[in-house]
């Protein structure tokens, strides 16, 4: 048996497709059975002939996941746990809003960064998810909630560029227009700042959407709240991001989430402010969502307002997230490492 199917990129299905002597159309049929229509077999494939079938059986299979767990919040959002065929599961998101529906996708099954605020972090990291894993969440989501998907975040579990090439992959299959045709622009990644990730993205041709977890541009609190990020300096971070915004032109996002009393005062304003200097961005602030046994509260109203208008006043665009389905523990930092 090879690897299964959902292990390989448009273009690593292409290059089976050549291996086994097939003409060029067939990956073409293939990832579009796949990762446009969803199909969960492959008797599914009609237009295949039966001997490719049966060797894609063999040699790639398919193993569909399964949804274990669905929670539907009071304002649309929902929530699905997903459970591969090996037994991990992760949980990923689908908001719905009046012109949209984004969905929030995980690209590993738990984090290995530790965050501190984060349910994921806290829960370790298990294994990464593989390209045809990542459209499989969507895909389930779409379904389920009978719309096109217009917007894609890979925000759920994990550290992407921690699992660079499988992401990626993901990332070209969603703005196919044999997969499921969602503009780039659409599609944002979010990393923790892991350099070498930023770097490599930076020369992508694609202009997918670059979001960075900032949480504090001072890095004594930093490296508390993100402790495996604080071997990546800040002063080395904004390089990355000068060079990435220098090659790639694209504006990037920032987030940065409001906790009580420890990334809220002044002095983390202007370092966040001085941070932005020299970058064209976005800063999303996000008061803190509750997480199980953490003392964490988010920042006050006035707090949050002053940021924003501290920001604004800078000539840096900032907008406050609101967070959704946090009463099916749905929004950010909430999703938990189920393992298997
Ligand atoms: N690992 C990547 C992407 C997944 S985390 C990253 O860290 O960027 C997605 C977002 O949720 C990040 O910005 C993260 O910092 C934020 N988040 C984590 N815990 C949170 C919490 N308790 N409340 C609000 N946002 C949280
Ligand atoms: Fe991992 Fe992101 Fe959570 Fe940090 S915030 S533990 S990097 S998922």
């Amino acid at each position: 048996m090879g690897k299964e199917i959902k292990a390989y990129s448009y273009e690593g299905i292409g290059e089976l497709m050549k291996q086994w002597g097939q003409p060029r159309f067939r990956a073409k049929q293939v990832v579009q059975w796949l990762y446009q229509k969803g199909v969960s077999s492959y008797d599914e494939m009609s237009n295949l002939p039966a001997s490719l079938r049966e060797r894609l059986q063999n040699e790639a299979p398919l193993l569909p996941a399964e949804v274990i767990d669905r929670r539907v919040s009071k304002d649309g959002t929902r929530k699905y746990v997903v459970r591969f065929h090996d037994g991990c599961a992760t949980e990923m998101v689908a908001i719905p809003s009046r012109d949209r529906l984004t969905v929030c996708f995980s690209t590993q099954v738990g984090c290995a960064m530790g965050c501190v605020f984060c349910a994921t972090g806290k829960e370790g990291f298990t294994r990464n998810l593989l390209p045809g894993e990542m459209v499989e969440q969507v895909l389930i989501a779409q379904e389920d909630m009978g719309a096109r998907v217009t917007n894609l975040v890979g925000m759920g579990q994990g550290e992407p560029f921690l699992n660079y090439d499988n992401t990626m992959a993901a990332l070209r299959l969603f703005n196919a227009a044999d997969g499921m045709n969602i503009g780039a622009r659409k599609i944002t990644v979010s990393t923790c700042g892991v350099l070498p990730g930023i770097k490599k993205f930076a020369s992508e041709p694609e202009q997918f959407t670059l979001a960075v977890s900032l949480h504090s541009a001072i890095q004594f609190s930093r490296d508390v709240l993100m402790p495996t990020v604080a071997n990546q300096r800040l002063t080395d971070l904004k390089k990355a991001l000068q060079a990435y915004q220098g090659e790639s032109g694209r504006r990037i996002t920032f987030e940065y989430i409001m906790i009580d009393g420890v990334n809220d005062d002044e002095e983390h304003l202007h370092a966040l402010m001085s941070f932005c200097r020299g970058l064209s961005c976005h800063v999303n602030l996000i008061p803190i969502n509750a997480v199980d046994g953490s003392l964490f509260q988010p920042s006050a109203d006035a707090t949050v307002a002053m940021f924003l208008e501290g920001l604004e006043r800078r000539g840096i665009e900032a907008t406050l997230r609101a967070s959704r389905g946090s009463d099916i523990a749905g929004a950010c930092g909430q999703l938990k490492n189920l393992g298997r």
